[in-house]
């Protein structure tokens, strides 16, 4: 059994949910109410892979809202708890979404082995972001070439280079080659670092690198303060917004400038859940976030371990084994399209995507 563990977009949007559901005392309740309520399981589905075989996953709502960033104990503690429920549930593999992972990372929890009476085993929980990153790559790599760009000559710059999910993104771009490799982030030692370990790569300021690059990547929750100088991009520009949350559209609209969301597959059939209408999905029956999609991908290979776990540990070879996967059971990255459309709509149309 796989598992989600997710969260509202907003306050507000979380409020509307609640009403939605019947829970007009939630729907009413206030900030510091919502910071005390428990995480609940709300919903359980049975997906079936394009291959046929089918099994059962749950979503969690953690009951945690962006609104509750600052507040580090309750943020804490909201995670914490709702891996507990997804542990006492029986799941054998659940995906940490959107600032879950993040608030994992960030505050250490690694350290907060026992909530309440139950020892958490970390093999039942995966970041997801080997699939995330993946997916990434695949997007750069099928989207470039329609905007007329060839990748081998292309300038790719990468802001959040240093992360999880930046780095095993350039780690796929230098092996697959790519005319110059633009790294970026904040501290500039992480970035040396990854220099080193990459063999190329250029570190060069944002400004700087956005006016250079033919395809960006983002993979950094950014500032809401950050403004883009569209005038200074290279036209066509192709942005792929890969940091949570997903705001580059109206930052970067500009004639030229085509921006797709990151990390976002489209399974092959519906679904039938009701879990991503609150994300915002073009078509919430089949999208989803890579990182849940990595759930469902374990559960149906059978690999019920912490896949994708701490920082800058993705390796390649993971990122082809779960990529392979991906396209196997019929999940295809988000294209530019007026409508955003998958890549692909037959999931048995799988190019070797390892081999390149
Ligand atoms: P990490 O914390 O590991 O990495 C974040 C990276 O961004 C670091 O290199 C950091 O370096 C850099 N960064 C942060 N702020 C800025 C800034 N203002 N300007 C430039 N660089 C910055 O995060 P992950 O790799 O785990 O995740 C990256 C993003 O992807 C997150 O926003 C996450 O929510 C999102 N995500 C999306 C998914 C999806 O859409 N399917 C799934 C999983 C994650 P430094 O601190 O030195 O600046």
């Amino acid at each position: 059994m796989f598992g989600l563990i997710g969260h509202s977009t907003s306050f507000e949007e979380a409020r509307i949910k609640a009403r939605s559901l019947g829970y007009d005392e939630y729907a009413d309740g206030d900030l510091d109410m919502w910071c005390a309520a428990p995480p609940q399981l709300v919903e359980e589905v049975t997906v079936t892979s394009a291959t046929g075989k089918t099994i059962r996953g749950a979503y969690i709502d953690s009951v945690f809202v962006p609104e509750m960033l600052r507040r580090f104990k309750t943020a804490k503690r909201k995670v914490l708890k709702a891996m507990e429920l997804a542990q006492k549930s029986g799941i054998d593999i659940t995906a940490l979404g959107g600032f879950t992972s993040i608030i994992f990372e960030d505050l250490n929890l690694l350290r907060e082995e026992r909530v309440s009476a139950v020892q958490l085993d970390w093999q039942r929980f995966t970041t997801g972001n080997t699939h995330t990153a993946w997916v990434i790559c695949r997007q750069v790599e099928i989207n470039a070439p329609r905007l007329g760009m060839d990748l081998a000559t292309a300038k790719v710059a990468v802001v959040g280079a240093s992360g999880d999910i930046g780095s095993a993104v350039c780690r796929w771009l230098q092996r697959r080659g790519v005319g110059d490799l633009l790294l970026v982030a904040r501290r500039p030692q992480p970035l040396v670092d990854l220099q080193e370990s990459l063999g190329s790569g250029r570190i060069l300021p944002l400004d700087q690198a956005l006016s250079e690059a033919d395809v960006v990547v983002w993979v950094a929750s950014l500032p809401q303060s950050l403004q883009i100088d569209t005038a200074t991009l290279r036209k066509p520009c192709l942005m792929i917004d890969g940091g949570y949350p997903k705001n580059l559209d109206s930052r970067a609209a500009a004639e030229g400038v085509h921006v797709l969301k990151g990390g976002i597959v489209e399974f092959w059939q519906d679904i039938g859940w009701q879990m991503m209408e609150v994300a915002e999905m073009a078509r919430p029956q089949r999208q989803m976030f890579a990182c849940f999609a990595e759930a469902m991908l374990l559960d149906f290979e059978d690999i019920h371990t912490n896949f994708s776990w701490g920082r800058n540990n993705i390796t390649l070879e993971a990122m082809d084994l779960i990529g392979a996967a991906s396209l196997r059971h019929g999940f295809s990255a988000l294209a530019l399209d007026s409508d955003q459309a998958p890549e692909s709509a037959d999931p048995t149309a799988a190019p070797a995507l390892a081999s390149a």
